[in-house]
């Protein structure tokens, strides 16, 4: 007979030991850098909420893994005991169970209760302090309302597939939740099958992304917990059920493809003076008037209606993009450039989609119509206002593939400030121009006009401005791949 003992009671090299836990996670199957050592890392807890780290490697992993399920209950026997080393600590866990295919497992009947382990969930608000910090992660909490379509994306001939879920709280905040390969594979998959139900998650280790202003997305050491039986999480789905209209509301208008400045924009919003904005900072806000006066531009380009990414097919034409792979019309879509002045500098930046068109007071079919025939957007009285006016604008660095090229930015939101506010400190949220910006205007691959032969003095400029091709085209995904700093491109 073994001694039953709680977790806490169970130390290292102790033979003959039984103790029942329940599996609170199961993280993904990971790869030990430079080994070929396979492992899979679980979190156990016992009655008196104490927890240990459960650990399989290798052959064992596909034998034993399937025996134990999240939120379930085990009688485990004389499981291997080991003192994790101080630097692979993590989450205080200080020791580990590895789990062998000799070690003895036992499922445990019983009501499902609810988790005596407490979690510290970072707010939808607080999440831009954690954003592009590779040694901070977050727990959060939310109710899956929505996804994205997957993408395949290829970087260093190896493929990987992700997919945006979109996370809402209870004060109707939504953040977008990337989930890469086998968090798409496994607990993705469950998502998707059950999205009707409001299937609430514990998202744990998430890494905070600029995507959007602020995004979540998996990394290596991740865990989803889908359904946790844990209070929140349950109070949570009671809430999102009782307000299934106005959820279904927010679906419908999927603001949450856009730029999100409730998340992302800080109350006291720290700004940086433009002569030290730097390219190796992934974004930065500034605090500038917006000038195009000087700069001969077209003020649009035809895009895939679905993805903005640029294309050769002529407008309202039915075309399967080559990028998203859906089928659409082809839409004008505005886009231009800018100079941001401050004080102490000037850089170049473009701007697009609605937050352009607010800028510009015409649309992308405006612009267009003035093209096709020859005239001149009538811009003067925008320039003029222009000089009046200080905008906060959020930007982010352009990845150019040309050389000896000036840095280029993307604004990704701009909102104009109140005349007294301009040189003084921010002291509360500025009005803002408009709600959105897509992120995805950055993977444009923008065209030259190519209208050869005519003999308009405008359209003659225009092309010889459009001819020098300009490619802007960056990711908007973060790899989740320590060893990958280098940008992948769309598939
Ligand atoms: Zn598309």
């Amino acid at each position: 007979m073994s001694n039953l003992l709680q977790i806490e009671e169970i130390v290292p090299d102790m033979k003959n030991w039984s103790c029942v836990i329940t599996v609170q996670e199961k993280q993904q199957v990971t790869d030990s850098l430079g080994t070929p050592t396979k492992k899979q890392k679980f979190v156990f807890y016992d009655s008196e909420g104490s927890k240990v780290e459960g650990i399989i490697f290798n052959a064992d992993i596909p034998r034993m893994s399937p025996m134990l399920q999240v939120y379930k209950r085990y009688k485990i026997s004389n499981a291997d005991v080991r003192t994790i080393p101080q630097k692979f600590q993590s989450a205080g866990l200080i020791k580990q169970w590895v789990i062998t295919s000799k070690t003895v497992i036992e499922e445990v009947d019983g009501n499902e209760d609810i988790m005596p382990v407490k979690f510290a969930f970072t707010d939808f608000a607080d999440l831009s302090d954690y954003m592009d910090d590779k040694n901070k992660s977050v727990d959060v909490l939310g109710v899956v309302i929505s996804s994205l379509a997957m993408k395949t994306i290829t970087r260093n001939s190896r493929q990987s597939n992700v997919q945006k879920f979109v996370l809402l709280n209870e004060e109707s905040q939504t953040v977008l939740l990337s989930l890469w390969d086998d968090f798409l594979n496994n607990e993705g998959q469950i998502l998707l099958n059950n999205m009707h139900s409001y299937p609430v998650i514990i998202g744990r280790r998430l890494k905070v992304n600029n995507y959007n202003g602020v995004s979540l997305s998996t990394w290596f050491d991740s865990a989803l917990l889908v359904d946790p039986p844990i209070q929140e999480a349950r109070q949570l789905k009671n809430w999102a059920m009782r307000n299934a209209k106005s959820i279904a509301e927010i679906i419908d208008a999927k603001s949450y493809i856009k730029y999100n400045p409730a998340l992302s924009l800080k109350r006291d919003q720290k700004t940086t003076l433009i002569c030290n904005v730097t390219a190796s900072q992934k974004t930065a806000w500034v605090k500038a008037k917006l000038s195009f006066e000087q700069i001969f531009q077209k003020y649009w380009y035809m895009s895939c209606a679905r993805c903005y990414r640029a294309t050769a097919a002529d407008y309202g034409m039915e075309f399967t993009c080559n990028s998203c792979k859906e089928k659409g019309a082809a839409m004008p879509r505005c886009r231009f450039d800018v100079d941001l002045i401050d004080d102490s500098g000037v850089i170049p930046a473009s701007i697009f989609g609605d937050l352009a068109e607010k800028i510009l007071t015409f649309t992308g079919l405006e612009a267009m119509d003035h093209f096709n025939q020859n005239l001149e957007l009538p811009l003067q009285f925008v320039h003029e206002q222009l000089k009046t006016k200080t905008f906060l604008v959020h930007i982010k660095p352009v990845q150019t593939q040309l050389a000896d090229t000036r840095q280029r930015y993307t604004i990704l939101y701009c909102s104009e400030l109140e005349p007294k506010m301009s040189h003084a400190q921010l002291t509360h949220e500025p009005e803002s121009v408009s709600l959105s910006c897509d992120q995805q205007a950055e993977n444009e691959q923008l065209l030259t006009a190519g209208h050869g032969g005519s003999s308009s003095k405008v359209r003659l400029r225009l092309s010889q401005k459009f001819d020098e091709t300009e490619t802007v085209s960056t990711n908007e995904f973060d790899s989740p791949h320590a060893d990958s700093k280098k940008k992948a491109k769309l598939g």
